[in-house]
């Protein structure tokens, strides 16, 4: 492709993404394609010449774009929100045009020199402490751009890791490190993200999971206690990871009580604020980073919650040398004559090559301006807010934690299963897309305000779809246990039958026919299968043993060799609390041909009893929202 060309495809390329933006809500949220759809739509191998670059459009709309999931959509309200913006698209666009790859000062000046400024632009619209930036007087601290909040926690772990073996060999000169290594000890709450846990797991070193209060936060008093009793057995704390907004539910540990007690102890406070850090630019909403002068770290996303596009999480460090002690490695080709006086940001991270990703900050900060950025995150704060008044106002519905930000969690007051089976609706149906999490051992749907220009009208829209399908859920469920009712009936007078005829039979039959019945029992039971990644795919749902020939519908989430990805609840008793623990993920081998195998039963059982139980969905009050595939589970009577 010539300058030409480009200029001409460019300008095509930018109408094509104005016009998606524009007419984004005319699509369904989530993609109604089954696994490996591509495979069957693309060539094996790569082309030998290349091709006609309309040819490439055309495959762009109607072959990825069916397997595209709409992160940007008015109605996606999943996880938490994928940053973007038209400045930093061509920000974003311009970085890819220079091309640069700024390891070092010297590999390109102003992507490190642009990145250092934008930093301290930044780390004063959050309110951070003097030293954590770099044109501050006397300070030794700075910030960085590192790909993902999971970084950031990593590298910060790796460098309290590297500082506190350093402390400890001054003590103990003759200890090897591996023998240090074993000792230390590091923290997090339950709430923590998981990439505390993988951070902790791939630097080797111990970690231990607190419990948060009733509100979800890391209290002081629980870190001292487990620091004491660590301090106490010969463990050594070196390392707290603590969260500004939650992924489950936006909760906001202590700062104020960890501050201090993480300095007794002289440990590294990390404070990773991947979504509620963003919002630290609005000062009335500070409350939470009271006691952020006790961190070594701090880190969040703009390309979650200030409308820059991925990759873009910023990280400042109090101690810039603390960081980079951990991570130098300095082969000649890679020095420079100005490396004294300038900052050489590979030190800062894992990688060696690095985007010039400051640019697509500077154009989003410059265009929106403080106040622009401002006034959208109150905006999302408002509407999240006007969607709890909506659970709040219906009284079959409970919210589950408070709502500080763009997110609520909420659920149908009752079982999990119920919350379960209606978002797993929802999600099939295409025209909602949101994720549960765990709270307590409920299972809570978090509902978050993630598109740019979301309105009150969305808002007011979702919930309108989020009521319906409970309406439909309940009167199903009602039905369904009207169902179990008149099947446990049925049971109870066919034994009762059975026991006056065995009364007049000989022995040995007797005690076969009760053989029988046990095994059968055994495999009457109901089993609710629900999971993430097939909620979106009413097709497997259709492909399954048994579905299309009666009004039931299964769903089961499975790898290629028919592990559930999310097991099932094999068991006869459904309480919350065994239903949540039947989630976890199979983990040893045993574990998995184990499942597999009630799996298999359970399946096969079903297809038996095909006939047992049928949902009649004339009988529903509202029957609207159900096509044939969308209602998700798998139902089976007594034997
Ligand atoms: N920390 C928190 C609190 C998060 O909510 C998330 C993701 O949502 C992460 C870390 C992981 O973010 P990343 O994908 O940038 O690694």
């Amino acid at each position: 492709m010539n300058s030409e060309e480009f200029r001409k495809r460019g300008k095509e390329m930018v109408d094509y993404v104005a016009d998606y933006m524009d007419s984004i809500d005319g699509r369904r949220v989530t993609p109604a394609i089954e696994p490996g759809y591509l495979r069957t739509l693309l060539p094996t191998s790569a082309p030998a010449k290349g091709e006609d670059w309309t040819a490439i459009m055309e495959d762009v709309e109607k072959k990825i774009m069916p397997g595209v999931t709409h992160w940007q959509h008015p109605r996606f309200h999943a996880y938490f929100p994928a940053g973007n913006s038209y400045p930093s698209i061509l920000g974003d666009l311009l970085s890819g045009g220079i091309g640069c790859i700024g390891f070092s000062w010297a590999a390109s000046p102003a992507c490190t020199e642009l990145e250092t400024i934008v930093l301290d632009w930044m780390g004063k619209m959050v309110g951070l402490p003097q030293d954590f930036l770099a044109f501050s007087d006397g300070s030794k601290g700075g910030g960085v751009i590192q790909t993902s909040a999971s970084e950031c926690v990593f590298v910060s772990l790796l460098a309290a890791r590297a500082h506190m073996i350093r402390q400890l060999k001054k003590q103990h000169p003759f200890v090897e490190e591996g023998v240090l290594l074993s000792k230390l000890m590091a923290y997090c709450s339950k709430e923590a993200h998981s990439c505390a846990e993988k951070a902790a797991m791939m630097a080797f070193v111990k970690l231990r999971i607190l419990e948060p209060d009733e509100n979800y936060s890391l209290r002081g008093e629980t870190l001292r206690q487990a620091m004491e009793e660590d301090h106490a057995m010969g463990l050594v704390p070196f390392y707290v990871e603590t969260t500004l907004g939650t992924t489950s539910c936006c909760s906001f540990d202590n700062l104020a009580e960890i501050g201090p007690v993480c300095d007794e102890f002289g440990v590294w406070l990390h404070v990773d604020g991947a979504y509620g850090g963003n919002s630290f630019i609005c000062p009335e909403l500070r409350g939470p980073m009271r006691g952020i002068e006790f961190a070594s770290s701090f880190n969040f996303n703009p390309n979650k919650f200030m409308l820059t596009n991925f990759d873009c999480s910023v990280m400042w460090v109090k101690d810039r040398f603390r960081l980079t002690q951990a991570l130098v490695v300095d082969p000649l080709y890679l020095q420079h004559s100005y490396s004294e006086k300038s900052i050489d940001y590979r030190h800062w991270g894992i990688p060696l090559s690095r985007r010039f990703r400051a640019l697509k900050l500077w154009f989003v900060i410059r265009s929106y301006g403080v106040e622009g950025l401002q006034k959208y995150i109150r905006e999302h704060c408002r509407l999240a807010k006007r969607f709890e008044a909506h659970v709040r106002r219906d009284p079959r519905f409970e919210v589950c934690a408070p709502v500080h930000l763009g997110l609520v969690c909420f659920r149908l007051r009752g079982p999990n299963t119920i919350n379960q089976k209606m978002l797993t609706s929802i999600n099939a149906s295409g025209k909602l897309h949101m994720v549960p999490a765990s709270l307590n051992d409920k299972y809570v749907i978090r509902f978050c305000v993630c598109a740019e220009s979301a309105t009150e009208d969305d808002i007011d829209l979702a919930w309108e779809i989020i009521e319906q399908f409970a309406s439909d859920m309940l009167a199903i469920t009602q039905l369904e246990q009207k169902d179990n009712k008149k099947m446990a009936e049925a049971e109870e007078n066919k034994e009762n039958k059975a026991n006056e005829e065995e009364a007049s039979e000989d022995m040995v039959q007797v005690l076969d026919r009760k053989n029988k019945r046990s095994l059968r029992y055994k495999r009457s039971f109901f089993v609710r299968m629900v999971s993430d990644p097939k909620i979106y795919n009413p097709k497997i749902v259709k492909s399954l043993p048994g579905v299309g020939r009666a009004r039931r519908h299964t769903t089961t989430d499975y790898a290629e060799d028919n592990v559930p990805m999310q097991s099932p609840t094999i068991n006869g008793d459904l309480s919350d609390g065994e239903d949540s623990k039947s989630r976890t993920l199979c983990k040893t081998t045993s574990d998995i041909s184990d499942r597999i195998s009630k799996l298999m039963w359970v399946l096969t059982t079903t297809c038996e009893k095909e006939s047992q139980t049928e949902l009649k969905r004339t009988d529903v009050a509202k029957p609207k929202p159900w096509e044939a595939g969308d209602y998700v589970f798998m139902c089976d009577g007594p034997a």
